[in-house]
Parts: structure tokens; sequence; C-alpha cells
């Protein structure tokens, strides 16, 4: 694959929680993401997605570990000009497109927001031409500018939530579950213009999602979060012809299939099992109490993220290791 454009290692966000309690949100996840490519990140609600999303980039300081982008580490303290640098860069489209726009800013203004910070000189007109351009590749028009968010349709917010993403001219874009929110009916739109916009623009996604056949469409690479841990991660096909881990090979044994014969003869996997208390993770294996095929050694020791194939990683005793 070509160059990395990003590299995570090791990377820790914990949390307190009362007085005594850590919440380890993001425990030692470690991935790289190329240039160009979707990576997929699927995991339950609450599994450390977003909070890894967040901490990529830089709203939230890491606990542990580095990042890197284009070679460069953008985690730890950085200058002002640094810091400008790597908002320009890198940017995020948030989950709830009514949450992420202020009901009382117009769309010009919301738009523009990154595009003051990073340049500041720009006249009123050039301002609203920038604005005009970013509304109509998203497919918005130039006459939506100055209305305000609560006058469009959850998909229509959800495309000024990318316009504004879009205005620094970033190459990085982590998109924290762009189309949970929205109608099935829309979902597809938006991630086709998330696509277009790629080709067209040469951007690189971190691609979070809930479900793991909504990322099936988007991604070149699926990674797959267990309670704050990458449990598996390979190519899109690998992940769902040959699923290795118990977890991953449960989540696609969800996805119903489109054939109605095909869907009454296969079996599902039910986890069964309680999740762990997320602030109180006993030792060894993280999806110990779910697994069907779980022994003292998964109770015992943790496995290591580890490629059992070329190209596919997963953190699960059954694939060898010490
Ligand atoms: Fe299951 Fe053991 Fe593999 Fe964990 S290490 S996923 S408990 S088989």
């Amino acid at each position: 694959m070509s160059e990395v454009l990003l590299e995570v290692k090791d990377l820790k966000k914990y949390f307190a929680v009362g007085k005594k309690q850590t919440l380890k949100a993001v425990d030692g996840v470690s991935f790289q993401i190329y240039k160009g490519e979707t990576l997929g990140l699927v995991g339950e609600s609450g599994c450390g997605k977003s909070t890894l999303g967040r901490t990529i980039v830089r709203l939230y300081q890491p606990t542990g570990g580095e990042i890197f982008y284009g070679g460069k580490k953008i985690s730890g303290p950085l200058s002002r000009e640094e810091t400008r640098e790597c908002c320009r860069r890198m940017q995020m489209i948030f989950q709830d497109p009514y949450m992420s726009l202020d009901p009382r800013m117009k769309v010009v203004d919301i738009v523009a927001e990154g595009m003051d910070a990073q340049n500041p000189s720009l006249s009123r007109g050039e301002r609203e031409d920038a604005v005009v351009k970013l509304l109509e590749m998203v497919g918005l028009q130039k006459e939506h500018a100055g209305r305000f968010p609560h006058e469009f349709s959850g998909g229509q917010r959800q495309r000024i939530g990318i316009a504004r993403a879009l205005a620094t001219h970033p190459e990085f874009i982590v998109a924290d579950e762009p189309i949970s929110a929205l109608d099935v009916s829309i979902q597809a739109q938006v991630v086709n213009l998330l696509r277009r916009l790629q080709d067209r623009l040469g951007l690189t996604y971190l691609f979070i999602a809930h479900d793991i056949s909504m990322v099936q469409y988007i991604s070149s690479r699926i990674g797959v979060m267990y309670l704050g841990s990458l449990v598996e991660l390979a190519s899109s096909r690998a992940v769902f012809d040959r699923p290795l881990h118990p977890y991953t090979q449960a989540l696609l044994s969800a996805i119903p299939l489109p054939d109605p014969r095909a869907e009454k003869k296969r079996s599902r996997i039910v986890l069964e099992g309680a999740v762990p208390n997320p602030v109180d993770i006993p030792p060894g294996c993280k999806f110990c109490s779910r697994c069907r095929y779980a022994t003292d050694r998964c109770r015992r020791s943790a496995p290591a993220f580890r490629q059992a194939e070329e190209g596919h990683w997963v953190a699960c005793h059954r694939y060898g290791g010490p």
C-alpha cells in the first residue's frame, strides 16, 4: 500500500471516574492509516472508537502513547503554529447534525469558522465566494448560505457539517458516525458524497460506525474495537470473507442477508455472557466473558495484537503467539 499518513502507537486515553476508578476508554491501540484510504472503525457503543478519533484530532490529550502525522509527532505539546497547521490538515465530521451546528449562526458563518481562523485576512466577498463553492461541492446551493440550521433536513445539515470540515482544505478527516443519526434512505447519499469528495480531493478518512455493515461500502480496511482495544484489523474483504476474531464473527453473523432463503438457513452467533464493567475489567482477554472459545489461558493472559496473515491483525490466542 502507499505512504503512511497517520500512525498511532500504543495510544491510551483514560478518564477518572469518581475518586478511585479509571475508565480506560482507549487502552494501548496501534495502527497506521495510508494516504488516500478509508479505514473503517467499528464496535459497540462505548468501545472507545469516538474517543480514539477525538484523541487523534487533538480534541483530547492522550494519557499515553504517540501519534505521528506525515512522520511528525503531533501528540504532546506543539507550538501555536504547529497546532494551527494540525487543525488545518485534520478535521472532524460529527455524528449528530442537529447538535453539532450552532442554531444561532447562519450557514455562511458556520462553514467559514475554520477558514476565519486559518485566513483572517479574507475579504467579505472572498469569504462568501469560498463558502458558496464549498456548499456547491457538498450538493447545497448559494441561497442556503444565509439560512439557519433549523431550516434544513438531517441530511442537509450533515452536508453543512461536511462543508465546514472541508473549509480548511484538510487532507485527513475523522468521520465520527456521520450517518448513524440519519434516515436509512439518506445514509447512502451521504456515504456516496464522502466517496466522491475523497476521489476529487484526495482525502484520507477514519470512518467510525457502530454497525459493521455501514463501513463495508466505504472502507478499504476495517478495524474492530472492543472495550478500548483493537481486536482485529484487515482489508475490508478479508474481514468480511474470513473474520478471525470471535467478536468480529459475531458482529458479521448479525447482518441480515438480502436473500430470505439464505437468511433462514444461516446460523447467528449469539453473544452470551455479560460485558465486563469497563472500570473494572478482569485480567486476561477482555472478550473472555462472551467468547465461546474461551480457555483458562484466555482468562489468565491477554492476547497480543499480532499479524496472523499478511496485513491481517488479530488479538486472540487461537492464532498463535506465546
Ligand atoms: Fe476468545 Fe480466548 Fe480469543 Fe479472547 S483470546 S477472543 S477469549 S479465544
